[in-house]
C-alpha cells in the first residue's frame, strides 16, 4: 500500500476514470480488482492500492470507455511519497 497526500494529484488520478459507466467488465479480468471489490473507477478513488496492480493491461482490453488501470497505477506510483 502506498501513501499519496497531494490533493491535486489525487484529483488527477480520479479524472483518469471519469468516463466510467460502471459496467464492471474490468473486474472480471482482474484478480486485484476482484480482491478489493472495485472497478477501475473504484481504483482511481483508492489509488493507495497501486502497488498491487500488475500493469497487465487486461482491464483496458475490455473497457468500453478506454480506461486503463496501468495509467491509474503509474500516476499513483509517481505521486507516492
Ligand atoms: S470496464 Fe471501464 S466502464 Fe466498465 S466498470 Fe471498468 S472502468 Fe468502468
Ligand atoms: S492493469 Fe492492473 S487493474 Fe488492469 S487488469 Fe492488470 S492488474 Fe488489474
Amino acid at each position: 500500500m502506498i501513501n499519496i497526500t497531494d490533493k491535486k494529484k489525487l484529483m488527477e488520478i480520479r479524472m483518469l476514470a471519469g468516463a466510467c459507466m460502471s459496467c464492471d467488465d474490468c473486474i472480471s479480468q482482474c484478480d486485484f480488482l476482484t480482491r478489493h471489490h472495485m472497478n477501475l473507477q473504484g481504483f482511481a478513488y483508492s489509488p493507495e492500492y497501486a502497488d498491487e496492480c500488475l500493469l497487465c493491461g487486461k482491464c483496458y482490453a475490455v473497457c468500453p470507455r478506454g480506461i486503463d488501470g496501468c495509467d491509474i497505477a503509474n500516476m499513483a506510483m509517481d505521486a507516492a511519497e
